[in-house]
C-alpha cells in the first residue's frame, strides 16, 4: 500500500554558501576546509555531537593500521590530533602498542570548539531526508526538525552522511554491498567495561592483547558458547581508572544499513551479545571479575553502504597498480580491511556462510600507496553536490580501504576546498582548476605527488 503526501510550505531555516550534511570524519574536514575559504557554511548533523563512526560508535583506534610502519597522517586529520593531544594528552590511554588514540567524550567537545572557531556554523539534531532539485541542480534539502520540515538552501553542498542520503534523495544512482549479491560489511555496536584490574593488564606484556588472542583461539576450538559469530576481540584505551573504552566485538551480519528494520534488528541482536560476552568477559579473562557494563555506543556503526556512481570509480586494480591520477586529492596507504558480510564460524568453531572466503585484511606492505582521484567525489548526474567520506565512487573492495578515517577526512577536505574554489569562480564543483584545488591542499598540510 502507498500514500501520497500532500504538499507543503517548508520555511527557510538557512541560506549559505556551502552546506556540509554530516559530521563525521568526512564532513569534519569538509566544513573546516569550506570555512577557510572564507565562504559561510553550514554543517548540519542528525545527532547532537560530532564525530561520526569515532564518537557516535566509539571508533576511538582510527589510525590502529598504521603502527610500526613509515606512514603518518596529514592535513586536517593531523592538525586535529596535535591540537587535541595539546588538550586532552592520550585521553588517559595506558596501553602503549598502537597510534594515538582518542576519547569520544573529549573529542565531542573538542571538535564544537575546533569547528566553531574556525567559523563553521552548526546545527544538530537535524535529519536531511529530502532535496529539491531543479534538472541538475540542489536548489535545497530539507530537514525534518521537531517543529516538522525546514529548507536549508546552499550554492554547493557537500554530501558526506556516510550512506550517501544526499545523494540518494536527489537521484544520484549508486552501488550498495558486493556486486554478487548487494550485501554490506556487518554492523557494530560497541561498548565500554569499567572495572578492570589494570595492574593485572600492564606491564612487560599487553594484557588486553593477550586476552583478545586467547578469545580467537577459543571461539575458534568452539569453546565460548557465545553466540555472536565474531571471532576477533580488538580493544581500544585501557585507561588508568580500569575503563576498556573501546570493546569492539559484536556483528550482526546481513543488515541493510539503510533500511529501518535492518537497522531495529542489528540495534538488539547486537546489544544481546553485548551482554552475552559480559557475562563470559567476567568468568574467564583475568582482571575481569570485578567489571561493570560502562556505556552502549549510541548507534550501531557501519563499515559501508551506499556509494555514489561518480565521473571516476576507484578499483582495487588502481590501488594494486599503485595509479596516481592526475586529478589526485589525496595519498593513501594500500591496506584493505574488510570484514565479510556472511563469512564467519558459528560458536562451535565450524564455518558458515562462504567461510572466510569473502573475508580480506591486508595490512600495510612496502611503503605502498595509491591515490584518490577528485572525480571520485562528484556524482554523474547533479552538478553542484560533492560526496566525501565512505560513500565516495569506489569499489567495494577499494571502499574497505578509503574507509579509513583519515582517509574519509582528507576526501571531506578536499571537497571543502573544491566547494570553496567553486562559490568563488561562480562554476561547478567539476570546472574547479584541478591545480588550484591541489595547490591549496598542499597549503593545507595535505601530502599529493606532483
Ligand atoms: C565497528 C567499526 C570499526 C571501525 N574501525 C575502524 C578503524 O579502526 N579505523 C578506521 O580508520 N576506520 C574504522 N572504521 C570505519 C570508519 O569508522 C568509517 O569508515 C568512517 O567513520 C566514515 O566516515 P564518514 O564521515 O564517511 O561517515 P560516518 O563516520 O558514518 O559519519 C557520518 C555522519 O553523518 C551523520 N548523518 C548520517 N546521515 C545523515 C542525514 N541523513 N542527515 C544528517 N546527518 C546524517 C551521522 O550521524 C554521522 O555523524 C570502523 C567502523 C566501524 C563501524
Amino acid at each position: 500500500m502507498q500514500y501520497t503526501i500532500k504538499e507543503k510550505q517548508v520555511e527557510v531555516k538557512r541560506e549559505v554558501d556551502i552546506l556540509v550534511v554530516g559530521g563525521g570524519p568526512a564532513g569534519i574536514g569538509a566544513a573546516v576546509a569550506a570555512a577557510r575559504s572564507g565562504k559561510r557554511v553550514l554543517l548540519l548533523e542528525k545527532r547532537g555531537f560530532l564525530g561520526g563512526n569515532i564518537t557516535g560508535a566509539y571508533v576511538e583506534t582510527c589510525n590502529h593500521f598504521l603502527h610500526g610502519t613509515t606512514f603518518t597522517t596529514n592535513g586536517i586529520y593531523a592538525e586535529i590530533e596535535e591540537k587535541y593531544r595539546d588538550r586532552f594528552g592520550n585521553s588517559h590511554d595506558i596501553r602503549m602498542d598502537a597510534p594515538h588514540r582518542f576519547s569520544s567524550e573529549y573529542l565531542k567537545i573538542f571538535l564544537d570548539d575546533f569547528l566553531i572557531n574556525e567559523g563553521v556554523e552548526l546545527m544538530f539534531h537535524s535529519f536531511v531526508n529530502d532535496v529539491i532539485v531543479e534538472g541538475d541542480h540542489i536548489q535545497g534539502v530539507i530537514i525534518q526538525s521537531k517543529k516538522g520540515p525546514l529548507a536549508v538552501k546552499a550554492e554547493v553542498i557537500i554530501d558526506a552522511t556516510g550512506d550517501g542520503d544526499v545523494a540518494f534523495s536527489a537521484g544520484v544512482p549508486y552501488d550498495q554491498g558486493r556486486d554478487a549479491d548487494g550485501l554490506c560489511q556487518p554492523g557494530s555496536v560497541n561498548f565500554r567495561l569499567a572495572g578492570l584490574k589494570v595492574d593485572q593488564l600492564t606491564g612487560e606484556v599487553d594484557g588486553l592483547k593477550v586476552i583478545g588472542k586467547r578469545f580467537h583461539d577459543d571461539y575458534r576450538a568452539g569453546k565460548t558458547g557465545l553466540t555472536c559469530k565474531r571471532q576477533d576481540l580488538p580493544f581500544g584505551r585501557l585507561t588508568s581508572g580500569g575503563v576498556a573504552s573501546y570493546v569492539n566485538y559484536t556483528c550482526a551480519y546481513e543488515i541493510d544499513p539503510t533500511d529501518v528494520d535492518g537497522l531495529t534488528q542489528g540495534e538488539v541482536e547486537c546489544r544481546r551479545y553485548i551482554l552475552e560476552f559480559y557475562e563470559y568477559a567476567k568468568n574467564n579473562f583475568e582482571g575481569f571479575e570485578e567489571i561493570e557494563l560502562a556505556s552502549i555506543a549510541p548507534e550501531i556503526g557501519f563499515r559501508d553502504s551506499r556509494r555514489i556512481k561518480g565521473l571516476y570509480r576507484l578499483t582495487k586494480e588502481d590501488i594494486e597498480a599503485q595509479k596516481v591520477f592526475e586529478d589526485a586529492i589525496a595519498v593513501y596507504p594500500r591496506f584493505y580491511d574488510m570484514l565479510s558480510p556472511n563469512a564467519y564460524m558459528d560458536g562451535d568453531g565450524k564455518m558458515e556462510g562462504e567461510g572466510y572466503k569473502g573475508h580480506i585484511y591486508e595490512p600495510i606492505r612496502d611503503e605502498r600507496t595509491y591515490t584518490i582521484p577528485y572525480r571520485s567525489l562528484l556524482p554523474v548526474n547533479i552538478n553542484n553536490l560533492i560526496v566525501a567520506g565512505r560513500c565516495i565512487s569506489a569499489d567495494h573492495v577499494a571502499e574497505s580501504s578509503i574507509r579509513g578515517i583519515s582517509a574519509c577526512m582528507l576526501t571531506g577536505q578536499a571537497a571543502g576546498v573544491a566547494a570553496g574554489l567553486a562559490c568563488k569562480g561562480k562554476v561547478t564543483p567539476s570546472e574547479i582548476n584541478i591545480q588550484d584545488l591541489q595547490a591549496i591542499l598542499r597549503e593545507q598540510r595535505v601530502v599529493i605527488p606532483s
